[in-house]
């Protein structure tokens, strides 16, 4: 459920006129609204209601201080995978006490930032991992508290590069594995504190089954250490649940809640959750203009202001988004079925393909629908051209969240070298040696 919909022809984020926010911060431009984000947040609370829980946002879905801040407000905690996702939050008001920080390759600083904010837990995926985590509380005289991500060999079916719970993925340790570490990590990495068990595997998924399927192996695996007296307190259930990008019919958290609450009953944990895609993808769109429209003998093409470097799902997955215009066509006017394409020198470069519109004259406006999240976070300077703006709505007000990047920008930290010039000539003895003394001085 989102608050983008249709006042007769035109489409509105909540009460503003899309095309109003187009016309006055220009485009390509991604809409955020705000009702959408604690609609969502407050579906995932609803859902879990009755049992003990913290529900932290990934930050790498949408990472915009203003979207952060939203859910810090009302009370979320968050998931992060890097040191800036740390900086990102905490500026955001996040309370670091319901951090977790996962991910494949924390580096030292990274540990140490994340251990003197006094987050959470760390969910690690490695055995070297844990060694490093456990070698940095020590130097800082503290101890860390640990989750081990382990793999489940769960099939998510979902997108191949989108699945991480298989043996394949570079994700987690093994179940097996991941036991000999705790029991490892009990007798011998005294800066440790076993607190967690972690899993998630996947995104995008669009039914409970797998979720259960999970569930069911870290159910007893927690059992089985408990009885090595690794005293477990927090599940860490991850995120994954998919939105509706088309046809698809996604589990409602409700229904979610409803089957991990079932299996977890007895368990006395603590839930984690990690939603991301779910808590932004449909609270966001990505406004763009028509720049020009060209008929091939074997194809109709849109070309528009956005590129794949400002949405790349579409290139990197395949990944479906509706496009629609702004304001709609009269009714039963002519469509045609078209591939939306950006201005990027790479035929991978299409925001959608075979997308039926009606025809359409330059300057209309198209909305990419489901674009709050691995949008903008995903976006890059490609071709060098500037990021987009990024705004948020509430209610009837709307502001500029991060402004549209401007030339200067790209080349914000870059320098001409300053390599000394190789001497060819045999200088004579007196220039030589005034250039020896202009260089000492
Ligand atoms: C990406 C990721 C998430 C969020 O996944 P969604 O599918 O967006 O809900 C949660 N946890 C971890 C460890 C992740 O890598």
């Amino acid at each position: 459920m989102d608050y983008f919909n249709f006042k007769g022809k035109n489409l509105y984020a909540e009460d503003v006129p899309v095309s109003r926010i187009a016309k006055e911060c220009g485009t390509p431009i991604y809409i955020y609204s705000l009702k959408t984000l604690r609609r969502h947040y407050k579906a995932y609370t609803e859902s879990f209601a009755g049992v003990p829980n913290i529900i932290c946002y990934s930050v790498k879905a949408n990472s915009n201080l203003s979207v952060l801040n939203a859910f810090a407000k009302e009370g979320s905690g968050f998931d992060i995978v890097s040191g800036g996702e740390l900086f990102r939050a905490l500026k955001a008001g996040a309370d670091p006490s319901k951090i977790v920080f996962s991910g494949v390759g924390k580096n030292e600083d990274e540990i140490e930032y994340a251990l003197k904010s006094s987050i959470l837990m760390f969910n690690v995926e490695s055995p070297g991992e844990l060694k490093a985590v456990n070698r940095v509380a020590r130097r800082l005289k503290t101890k860390a508290p640990v989750a081990i991500r382990i793999n489940p060999n769960v099939d998510p079916k979902t997108h191949p590069y989108i699945s991480t719970g298989l043996k394949k993925n570079k994700f987690g340790i093994e179940t097996n594995e991941a036991f000999k570490e705790y029991l490892y990590a009990k007798k011998s990495l005294k800066n440790l504190s076993l607190i967690g068990v972690d899993c998630h595997i996947g995104s995008q998924l669009t039914e409970i089954e797998p979720f259960v399927d999970a569930l069911k192996k870290v159910k007893s695996f927690i059992k089985k250490l408990r009885k090595e007296g690794v005293n477990i307190k927090y599940l860490d259930m991850g995120g994954g649940l998919g939105i509706r990008y088309d046809e698809e019919t996604p589990p409602h958290p409700s229904d979610y809640g409803e089957a991990i609450i079932k299996e977890t009953k007895a368990l006395d944990v603590t839930l984690i959750f990690e939603p991301g895609r779910s808590m932004v993808g449909n609270a966001g769109i990505l406004a763009t203009k028509v720049l020009y429209t060209k008929q091939g003998s074997k194809k109709n093409f849109v070309i528009v202001d956005a590129a794949m470097n400002d949405l790349t799902r579409p290139s990197l997955y395949g990944a479906y988004h509706a496009i629609e215009p702004v304001i709609s066509p009269a009714a039963g006017s002519e469509t045609i079925l078209a591939d939306v394409v950006g201005p990027i020198c790479e035929t991978g470069d299409f925001l959608g393909q075979n997308i039926s519109l009606p025809v359409l004259k330059e300057g209309a406006l198209l909305a990419v629908k489901s674009a709050g999240a691995y949008g903008f976070t995903m976006s890059s300077n490609y071709n060098s051209r500037r990021r987009a703006a990024e705004v948020m709505v509430d209610g009837k007000e709307f502001s500029v969240i991060r402004k549209r990047e401007e030339f200067e920008d790209l080349i914000n930290g870059e320098a001409l070298p300053r390599i000394k010039k190789s001497v060819k000539k045999p200088v004579k003895k007196a220039a030589a040696k005034k250039t020896t003394a202009k260089r000492a001085q």
